[in-house]
């Protein structure tokens, strides 16, 4: 049943508030009530569709999504929607367009998206494409393989359409010869724009799916792919439990295969936010004093629609819409 009108209903009623994270209804499951009545109760107070994703550039990201899910259509078609928005903004320094080069001057994309069913298709160290999250939809769609990268990648890409492009703005370019003058790496906790979209959403069926996509940490080594396009670190999705994204320095996330662990830690029985936390006590734990230097951030949606976030330092934030929230902008709790 659509979620509006449950939403109507509910306030009808005048039984209904909201929480952080979560549409509550005042009517709670009685003990009396069998588990398939309790089930049916609460999935009638799901607050689907509902989209989610990292960083400022989630909110018009979120806007691509919802005009896909308020319209009915699939949790997939929505994930690739919106993260195209910021793949063609040049404005966002750090995912596709305009993304930071490398430090040869190169603009190296990594991107991956999966769906309800598990399917799953990735690109990394993709040159040229301004939307490689659509390459990797159609790795996913059209080959037998998930993985691409590189040139294999790109020749997958121009055989099946898409445009070569030059990625490097003036913008970029310009940044890039300045960082010349030093060649200092540094990974910056919160970089300005701010760094990788992850988006994971849930349809009006209550299926799930996700995307992932950036031009990785400015002035990397060329070559270097990050968490992004790995599935089960920087995206996973299980329909039957939840999705999770991450983003901030790459390398930590996937030492402990980040967005897997943090659906793992859901499936235990863990709510969205402490997932995300438990996981995030994990980088702290492997890796106490690079973790005090580095930002992570992970984004978790379980299946009843609830959902929640958690990273290393302050400034992490992110988009929610629904038909309850509005695409706010809430900042991440913190473990420093
Ligand atoms: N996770 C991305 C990477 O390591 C970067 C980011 O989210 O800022 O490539």
């Amino acid at each position: 049943m659509n979620s509006r009108r449950n939403f109507i209903k509910l306030t009808a009623l005048g039984t209904s508030f909201f929480s952080f994270g979560k549409f509550m209804p005042l009517i709670a499951p009685k003990d009396s009530q069998t588990n398939s009545e309790k089930e049916k109760m609460m999935n009638e107070v799901l607050d689907s569709p509902i989209v989610l994703s990292t960083w400022e550039h989630g909110v018009p990201a979120n806007e691509g999504a919802w005009k896909v899910l308020s319209a009915g259509g699939t949790a997939l078609d929505a994930v690739e929607a919106g993260v195209k928005i910021p793949e063609a903004d040049p404005k966002v320094r750090s995912v596709g367009y305009g993304g930071l080069p490398d430090r040869d001057g190169r603009v190296t994309l990594d991107a991956c998206i999966m769906d309800e069913k598990s399917n799953c298709g990735s690109v990394a160290f993709l040159e040229h494409i301004m939307h490689p999250i659509s390459v990797a939809r159609l790795v996913m769609e059209k080959t037998p393989h998930i993985m691409l990268v590189g040139e294999g990648a790109l020749d997958f890409a121009l055989k099946n359409g898409f445009k070569k492009e030059n990625l490097l703005t003036p913008e970029s370019e310009k940044d890039w010869k300045e960082w010349l003058k030093t060649s200092e790496y540094k990974p910056v906790i919160n970089f300005e724009n701010h760094d990788t979209i992850g988006m994971i959403a849930m349809d009006k069926e209550g299926n799930l799916s996700g995307s992932c996509t950036t031009s990785g940490l400015a002035f990397k080594m060329h070559g270097r792919v990050g968490d992004s396009p790995i599935i089960g670190a920087g995206l996973f999705v299980d329909n039957e439990v939840g999705a999770a994204t991450a983003t901030g320095v790459g390398e930590e996330v996937i030492r402990i295969s980040g967005s897997h662990l943090v659906v793992e830690l859901m499936r235990q029985g863990n709510s969205p936010e402490d997932a995300c936390r438990i996981a995030v006590e994990r980088i702290v734990k492997k890796q106490p004093q690079k973790s005090k230097e580095v930002q992570v951030g992970f984004l978790a949606l379980n299946k009843k629609g609830e959902y929640g976030a958690y990273c290393l330092q302050k400034g992490f934030n992110y988009a929610v819409y629904s038909n309850t929230v509005h695409n706010s902008l809430i900042e991440g709790k913190h473990h420093y």
